[in-house]
């Protein structure tokens, strides 16, 4: 069967038409995500996140670097947005995230993205760190359906979502990828700055898996609708790993596709803190591995 993603049913009804103006208006008192800063974008406030009424978008492309259901054989069509409603102090991406940069764009400009990639064979649309800027996305997603879009859209998400916007984007979004970084208040609130991670961000997967339920592919291995759920693990426990695989396994499914990832580099501010100034050890990473598969968690990406 040939796949239709679901927001060209709302194109059809006038709901995404509806939901983008819901989205636009939120941006008035912002609360997009759980920080809740209640800034008015439109006049040019900005917020934690750093990102008034335009996007900024740093890159855009075909890429090959995301899981094998995304990437596919041409590619993974990325867009990285600048700015981010966390504040890692390990930021593997802080170039991008932690300071505004890259070009401002319209959402008619990012609309034009969206087809530029789909044009060049991209398998989906991936929205790097969307939380932030979904309203100005939703938008161009509407303009874009209209000329023709018909790829999957992946939600690439730092996993600090707010389940007001989730439940929004019931039926927009086909393939949600959160992470999953922490288990302990205490940790996610001294390294990420947000205390309140573990509870919002079990909300928000479990919300996701609502929507989209788990990862199904076509016969050729390309992701089409569905949950896919990214863990780093931290040096010396610190993403408290077992705890979010039992709440994978238990709450959402056992059948989630998990990627769990080793490529922990001490960047950004991680020199000044000994605790994160390290990679992670290999017996650090097969502990977790095992862990995932002791409780059942066979579907894991390149292990
Ligand atoms: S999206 Fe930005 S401005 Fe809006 S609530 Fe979150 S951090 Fe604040």
């Amino acid at each position: 069967m040939i796949f239709q993603p679901t927001y060209l049913d709302l194109l059809l009804s006038g709901d995404l038409k509806k939901r983008a103006a819901d989205f636009q208006r939120r941006l008035k008192a912002c609360d997009l995500c759980p920080r809740d800063c209640g800034v008015n974008r439109v006049e040019g406030e900005i917020g934690f996140c750093g990102v008034g009424n335009q996007v900024w978008v740093n890159s855009y492309g075909l890429h090959f670097g995301e899981e094998d259901p995304l990437r596919g054989w041409q590619g993974s069509g990325t867009i990285f947005f600048s700015g981010c409603n966390l504040s890692c102090l390990y930021c593997q991406n802080a170039e991008i995230s932690q300071k505004v940069s890259g070009s401002e764009i319209s959402v008619e400009v990012l609309a034009n993205v969206m087809l530029e990639l789909e044009n060049r064979g991209a398998h989906n649309i991936n929205l790097v760190s969307p939380t932030h800027v979904i309203a100005q996305i939703i938008k161009a997603i509407y303009i874009a359906a209209q000329r023709g879009l018909k790829l999957p859209i992946v939600y690439n998400t730092g996993g600090y979502d707010s389940i007001h916007t989730l439940k929004m984007l019931d039926g927009i979004i086909d393939i949600y990828m959160p992470d999953m970084k922490y288990s302990e208040p205490e940790i996610s609130g001294r390294l990420s700055g947000v205390p309140d991670y573990p509870s919002v961000n079990q909300i928000a997967v479990k919300e996701m898996f609502r929507q989209v339920g788990n990862l199904v592919m076509s016969t050729q291995g390309i992701a089409e609708r569905g949950l896919l759920v990214r863990h780093l693990v931290l040096p010396g426990g610190l993403a408290g790993s077992k705890t979010v695989l039992e709440f994978i396994a238990k709450e959402i499914s056992r059948n989630t596709y998990l990627n769990i990832m080793d490529q922990y580099r001490p960047a950004y501010l991680a020199g000044r803190h000994s605790e994160i100034n390290r990679r992670i050890t290999s017996d650090e990473y097969q502990v977790v591995v095992k862990e995932a598969l002791r409780l059942g968690l066979n579907r894991l990406d390149k292990c």
